[in-house]
């Protein structure tokens, strides 16, 4: 990425952040942050995510290849770093690897985060050589009765397999990128001792760039009433949903969500076939939605940001979660991967360990 675009994303996110505290609600900073959706197709049912647990009803699809180009060619100059997944698993995608050697040949960062299952020897030598710059593998237990309780579908031992051989070839191969980190989800479905768990870690001894725990999400309100596993109640705790001034969602058949959790578009701004991300960004649903975050009347237009983690999770010396996201992301793209770590250890001081992602080991 020229020096040049890193700081213009650096200067885009600043001004997301005085946009957002000035409640404007036409913006003139684009999303520097970016989620294209491959596919919504998944090969897991997973607990915890409302594809794995069937909460889908739209149609389901994979994202052809023509259109994907063209939205990478229309948000290069402004996009620090697409995550190439939303509620489906990626690497069905048939035409995966051309996606994201597209993106970084266009100084476009790809982010990936994946369940490992399908990651195949050939599989972790495409993806080492395909550009990509951060893969996050979703691992959420640290033995096999509780990892196969979530992830519903994948085999413990076969994915630790993939997961721990596209490491080793990463490593023999002295690549620096992509930053690999382990994701492991606070499902509260397991109890382990501390040597079980520094077992667990050790595999990873020299291979992982970082493990992170990560607070479970309800997916705005998709989850809010479950007993299937355990989440953090943010009800009590309300400050308007950054994201919306700071980051883009498109699904597969090209719809413009303002965030992840619409994995049903609930909620569809617009539809990128027929308008350019710039125009739906400041149109007139948008501007809906935006008004009503700094109202507080939201839910009479998207019910799901009930209990939404984002809503509920309070600034750090003025900055909101969702722009924390790709702030964090336009500084890293200056000063390198250390930030992230460095950025999530402090936040965990300011909050007392209570941020929704803490690393634990490196
Ligand atoms: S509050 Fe949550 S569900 Fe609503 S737009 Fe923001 S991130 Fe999405």
């Amino acid at each position: 990425m020229k020096i040049k675009k890193k700081f213009n994303i650096l200067s885009n996110n600043l001004s997301a952040l005085i946009n957002y505290h000035r409640r404007k609600t036409v913006l003139g900073n684009p999303p520097s942050f970016i989620w294209i959706e491959p596919t919504n197709n998944c090969n897991l049912k997973c607990i915890m995510c409302p594809t794995g647990t069937g909460k889908i009803d739209v149609k389901k699809g994979f994202m052809d290849y023509t259109l994907y180009k063209r939205i990478i060619d229309e948000t290069k100059e402004y996009t620090s770093a697409v995550t190439l997944a939303i509620s489906g698993e990626s690497l069905l995608h048939p035409e995966f690897f051309k996606m994201i050697e597209y993106a970084s040949s266009n100084g476009v960062k790809i982010l990936l985060n994946t369940n490992a299952t399908l990651l195949t020897r050939e599989k972790s030598r495409l993806l080492l050589d395909s550009g990509i710059s951060e893969i996050s593998f979703a691992f959420d237990g640290l033995k096999k009765g509780t990892y196969e309780k979530a992830r519903v579908g994948a085999d413990f031992e076969k994915t630790l397999d993939n997961i721990l051989y596209f490491l080793r070839l990463k490593k023999e191969k002295r690549r620096k990128l992509p930053y690999a980190i382990l994701s492991i989800l606070e499902l509260e479905l397991e109890d382990y001792s501390e040597m079980e768990k520094a077992d667990f870690l050790r595999l990873f001894d020299g291979l992982i760039d970082e493990i992170r725990s990560r607070e479970v999400s309800t997916w705005g309100s998709t989850f809010k009433d479950t007993d299937t596993f355990s989440f953090r109640d943010n009800s009590n705790v309300y400050g308007p949903c950054s994201r919306l001034w700071s980051t883009a969602c498109i699904a597969w058949d090209g719809d413009v969500v303002p965030c992840v959790y619409n994995a049903n578009h609930e909620y569809v701004i617009g539809n990128i076939k027929n308008n350019r991300l710039m125009d739906i960004w400041n149109n007139e649903k948008m501007f809906r939605l935006r008004e009503s975050m700094i109202n507080g009347d939201y839910l009479n237009i998207s019910p799901l940001c009930e209990n939404c983690i984002v809503l509920g999770t309070p600034p750090i010396f003025g900055i909101p979660s969702g722009i924390r996201l790709s702030l964090a992301d336009a500084i890293t793209n200056v000063t390198g991967y250390g930030f992230e770590r460095l950025a999530l250890s402090i936040a965990n001081r300011l909050r007392n360990g209570s941020f929704t992602a803490k690393t634990i080991s490196e």
